[in-house]
């Protein structure tokens, strides 16, 4: 593989302050090792049993995102270690992550996952959803988490128009709840769109996390 030229190659085609998650599901400990030596530190996993397993077999300087559906009774086991959580999409969830946050004496950090492609099989909350979360009372009371912004896909397709016009309806979301509900906050500041195919779109539609799996690692197999 040429992980380090891949990487290479995808931070010179993006500006400096988005970040780059490298998704490293299905990938061998050697592989994300040869990202890390080559200076990458923020990596994605989308299983909480492999996002476990990685991280302790990892350097303790790597920032661990986690991007898939998270089931709640799972969340015990990232809530030590865990950077970032991409994929919020119910209110249970958030209390469940601020629970297990204060008893490891921490706050999480936390995304809205967006329900914005056509297509059904995709996770997340549509916008009222996500609306009603940030009005509720309960919200207000969740003290060990900070919603950092929202995160969404868009639909698996080549037409470049659709998915142009999914990634700005998350970026308008993403304007009207700063103006809304995160006026004072300093950390309601990302929105994390982009894949391999999809990620110089996503830039220009104004992401400020990409989450690249294959374009680093290659293909991933499944049959393993
Ligand atoms: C797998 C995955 C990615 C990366 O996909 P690639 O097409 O390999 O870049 C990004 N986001 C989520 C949520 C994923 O599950």
């Amino acid at each position: 593989m040429r992980i380090a030229e891949n990487l290479k190659i995808i931070k010179n085609e993006i500006p400096e302050k988005v970040k780059l998650v490298a998704v490293s599901k299905t990938h061998s400990i050697e592989s994300i090792l040869e990202a890390y030596n080559a200076g990458h530190r923020i990596f994605g996993e989308n299983k909480v049993q492999e996002l476990v397993q990685k991280s302790e077999q990892l350097p303790k300087d790597i920032e661990w995102h986690m991007i898939g559906h998270l089931q709640t009774n799972k969340v015990k086991y990232i809530a030590p270690f865990v950077s970032l959580i991409h994929s919020v999409d119910s209110l249970k969830l958030l209390q469940e992550i601020n629970k297990e946050a204060l008893k490891n004496n921490r706050t999480i950090n936390v995304l809205l996952e967006i329900f914005i492609a056509n297509e059904e099989t995709k996770f997340g909350l549509s916008q009222d959803e996500a609306i009603e979360i940030l009005s509720s009372n309960e919200y207000k009371t969740l003290k060990n988490i900070k919603v950092c912004g929202i995160m969404g896909m868009a639909t698996y397709t080549d037409n470049m128009k659709t998915i142009i016009s999914e990634f700005e309806s998350l970026n308008n979301f993403f304007t009207l709840l700063k103006t809304k509900y995160f006026a004072d906050s300093v950390d309601f500041k990302e929105i994390s769109m982009g894949m391999s195919s999809d990620f110089k779109i996503a830039i220009k539609c104004g992401s400020t996390i990409i989450r690249v799996g294959s374009l680093i690692f290659g293909e991933r197999d499944y049959s393993k």
